[in-house]
């Protein structure tokens, strides 16, 4: 459901990030990006949710062609990715159940099912209770989750994860990847770079491996492979 053939990205600085990508993943996939700074893994990322174009080369998203999709229509191929940072990327100024409320596209629901869809999300990463509270309020972990019910709460059949567990301590991260591992158990496609050698080999899915902007390794089941 996902493909990549023969996929370049050059910026426009000259520098070359990805440099010839050839990769499919399947619906339902967990899988980690795996490598070292600079390797490529933002931009690979970057490249699905269309953050960036690739240079050239085939990218494939449910069965469009999604370098060639017009700005018009990004909306409604991010709708199908959720996306999460390492930053968490919340609007400080909206609450927990605002932030999530905000990022649901509003098709004709009435006010009830929309709460009822947020106060879900909230629920499933164990948040319920603060909704009424704003992101300064929160710690990372919690701050993490919002984000993630933020991402799901269109149930997209896509996550990507940028390093979601990059600003959070080893227990928070542990509680972090079980919200990931339950959003997978229910089909969701979750792809997530990580520099976190203790999640990827205790928690194993495939492992893509880049390199100097290309797939090194691609194994089920496979270990971080760096020192971390
Ligand atoms: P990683 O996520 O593995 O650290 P990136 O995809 O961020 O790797 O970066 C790969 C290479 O592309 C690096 O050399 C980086 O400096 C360069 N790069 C990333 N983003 C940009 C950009 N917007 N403009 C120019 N060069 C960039």
């Amino acid at each position: 459901m996902i493909l990549m053939k023969d996929i370049y990205k050059t910026y426009g600085n000259g520098v070359t990030a990805l440099n010839g990508i050839n990769v499919e993943i399947e619906q339902g996939e967990f899988v980690y990006i795996v490598g070292p700074s600079g390797a490529g893994k933002s931009s690979f990322i970057k490249l699905m949710y269309r953050e960036i174009k690739p240079t050239r080369g085939l990218l494939r998203i449910n069965n469009r062609d999604i370098s060639e999709i017009k700005e018009k229509e990004v909306p409604l191929l991010r709708r199908n990715i959720g996306v999460i940072f390492q930053d968490f990327r919340l609007l400080p100024k909206l609450s927990v159940y605002e932030n999530v409320a905000f990022a649901l596209e509003v098709i004709e629901e009435s006010p009830r099912n929309i709460r009822k869809r947020v106060m879900d999300v909230l629920d499933l990463v164990g948040l319920k209770n603060k909704s009424r509270f704003f992101p300064n309020e929160l710690s990372g972990g919690e701050q993490q989750r919002v984000s993630i019910a933020r991402a799901i709460v269109n149930r997209p059949k896509i996550v990507i994860a940028d390093e979601p567990t990059g600003n959070l301590d080893p227990d928070t991260s542990w509680e972090i990847m079980k919200v990931f591992e339950e959003i997978n158990n229910s089909g969701t496609t979750i792809i997530m770079a990580t520099h976190s050698k203790e999640i990827v080999n205790t928690i194993k899915k495939r492992v893509i491996a880049i390199e100097d902007g290309l797939i090194v390794r691609d194994e089920q089941r496979g270990d971080y492979g760096y020192e971390s």
